[in-house]
């Protein structure tokens, strides 16, 4: 398993980062929740999950 941070470059929320590589996760996108960019793309090759750690100050309209 792969762990790491990842940091939303819009808002400036923070996330842990998880890949299991054993595992075929599902193709998609992970938006930040809080100001909807998209962080990531998946293929669908890993299991990837994100989980927010920061929650940002300041929260963008
Ligand atoms: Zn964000």
């Amino acid at each position: 398993m792969k762990k790491g941070d990842a940091i939303c470059p819009r808002c400036g929320a923070g996330f842990r980062r998880l890949e299991l590589s054993s595992i075929k996760g599902t193709g998609g996108q992970f938006r930040c929740p809080v100001c909807d960019f998209v962080l990531e793309a998946f293929d669908g090759s890993t299991q990837v999950a994100y989980r927010l750690t920061i929650v940002p100050s300041r929260i963008l309209d």
